[in-house]
């Protein structure tokens, strides 16, 4: 079995999820009493938040390298960021280290295209909704069509990931937001919805959308797992 790296603590409300769904992955498959083995650097999430809204990329990123090469000489044998939004120096962060790192964008659109969908709408932070390090790659790796809310709607979502759920509140009124909002994507066309940002999770369900839900953080966290038992 290989040891799964993951650059977690972004925020540690959903890290925990990755722990737990690789974890549950790995004893559905081996059974007993077995279970993944990781490492994980958690960030101070407070630190790397203001170095985003600074848009200080050059620093956030220096950083990410830094927690790579730190989890390669920890012993992992490929690496996993455990958020969409910092996916944005996910290059750089494969160029710093010797082990592969497994793109949450690509194990998305893996699962999308096998289900056979091409108009996915998209939620996540403003920057994983409008940047070309996201949605670009969705359309121009793997030619799906990505649709987002209109601006006031992109803001809505975006604000409630950081005031929020990031801080490990669920609220009535928010989850009905998010509701209308993938009601919206829905009429406006899409056939499913990808649920980019790794927190959204905690707030709605496949109830919540009258198109299937994608959840980047059960669909990386199940990938990393499936990766890490392949021979
Ligand atoms: N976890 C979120 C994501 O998947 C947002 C936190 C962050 O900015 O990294 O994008």
């Amino acid at each position: 079995m290989k040891t799964i790296g993951m650059i977690g603590g972004m925020s540690w409300e959903s890290s925990l999820e990755y722990y737990r769904i690789i974890n549950e992955t790995v004893k559905a498959r081996l059974g007993g009493l077995h279970s993944a083995k990781s490492l994980m650097f958690s960030f101070d999430f407070e630190t790397i938040e203001q170095l985003q809204r600074a848009g200080n990329w050059a620093e956030a990123t220096r950083l990410m390298v830094q927690a790579g090469r730190q989890l390669e000489r920890g012993g992992a044998d490929f690496v996993i960021i455990c958020t969409n939004t910092m996916h944005k120096m996910a290059a750089d962060v494969q160029a710093g280290i010797n082990i592969p790192l497994l793109h949450i964008a690509d194990a998305t659109a893996a699962v999308i295209q096998a289900r056979g969908l091409q108009k996915i709408g998209l939620l996540g932070t403003n920057f994983t909704m409008e940047e070309a390090f996201y949605k670009g790659r969705l359309t121009d790796t793997f030619g799906l069509e990505a649709l987002v809310p209109e601006r006031p709607q992109r803001q809505i979502v975006h604000d409630i990931i950081y005031d929020e759920l990031c801080l490990g509140v669920t609220n009535t009124n928010s989850r009905s937001q998010y509701r209308q909002i993938m009601t919206a994507l829905a009429a406006a066309g899409a056939e499913g919805i990808i649920l980019g940002c790794t927190e959204i999770g905690l707030l709605v369900s496949q109830e919540d959308s009258p198109v299937p839900l994608f959840d980047t953080t059960v669909i990386h966290a199940e990938t990393a797992a499936a990766y890490a038992l392949e021979a």
